[in-house]
């Protein structure tokens, strides 16, 4: 999150960065012919006999025609073949054509996906934020990787900015919200980016000081959130995607968060992550 003065008096902009994840699911190759059952190759469609790739175990390539393809930025997994063919947005991104089929393009259609969202913080994880506004809005990858500023990444995909007036003396003023995500997202992924976003709305009613938490601490914490949502709704390559993640902050802080949700329980860690500005002890 960043913090800067506005050209307002007491206002203050802040930057939630939102989530990132890798560009594509792991794939092993195998060299052994693949179990008794005929195998056919996710692009081509050939039966395969040698040696091929398998990603999350849901489909398997052969090794040319996996290596050929192009991968879908929401997914990570070929567009081609029975996810072909590839769209490109405007902003150079790669769709697969299932992911493109549920892209969601209008900010009204974002919304409503963000309502869907707020039911799942409210089912999932008794997370109420019916009566704060936070609406959203859809951009390209460049006015998004514009807003986030030192903070972004190629892989960013949501941001929340925080705008406060009327600050004094140490006390806070009114906040107002808006978050940004990427448009063209698919449905399925883009209820998970608004649970994370949403969280960080949270953070910040909850706590005023969320703008200058611990990085890992705040961006694991709504990673938690936006998994538990992801498999709440049979979303799992996705969020074990998520979970993988190789960086400090959100994948390292996403696993720190998880290890102390099941020592100290749900329901206490989640209220520590919207109160506290870094993990307690030990974790
Ligand atoms: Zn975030
Ligand atoms: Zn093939
Ligand atoms: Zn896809």
């Amino acid at each position: 999150m960043r913090t800067r003065a506005s050209a307002a008096a007491a206002a203050l902009l802040a930057l939630a960065l939102g989530c990132t994840a890798p560009p594509a699911p792991a794939a092993a190759t195998h060299t052994d012919p693949p179990p008794s059952r005929a195998f056919a190759c996710g692009i081509c469609g050939g039966e395969i006999t040698g040696k091929y790739v398998s990603v999350e175990d849901e489909l398997v390539y052969h090794v040319p025609c996996y290596e050929k393809a192009r991968r879908c930025d929401a997914c990570g997994l070929p567009a081609a073949g029975s996810r072909g063919p590839a769209y490109v947005s405007p902003d150079h991104r790669v769709s697969c054509s299932v992911c493109q089929k549920e892209a969601v393009l209008s900010d009204d259609e974002a919304n409503e996906v963000a309502r869907v969202a707020r039911a799942a913080l409210a089912d999932v994880l008794k997370i109420d934020l019916r009566s704060v506004p936070a609406p959203v809005a859809l951009v390209l990858k460049p006015e998004l990787q514009a807003k986030a500023g030192a903070l972004s990444s190629n892989w960013i995909k949501g941001l929340t900015e925080v705008e406060e007036e009327g600050a004094a003396d140490g006390r806070r003023g009114a906040r107002h919200y808006r978050i940004w995500a990427l448009s063209g997202l698919p449905r399925r992924i883009l209820v998970g980016v608004l649970a994370h976003e949403l969280f960080h709305v949270f953070q910040s009613e909850l706590n005023a000081e969320a703008g200058t938490a611990d990085l890992p601490f705040r961006e694991g914490a709504a990673n938690y959130v936006e998994v538990r949502v992801l498999r709440s709704r049979g979303e799992t390559l996705r969020a074990r995607l998520l979970e993988k993640q190789g960086d400090a902050v959100y994948g390292e802080g996403l696993r720190r968060f998880e290890r102390m949700a099941k020592e100290l329980g749900e329901r206490r860690a989640l209220e520590l992550g919207a109160k506290m500005q870094g993990f307690p002890e030990g974790y």
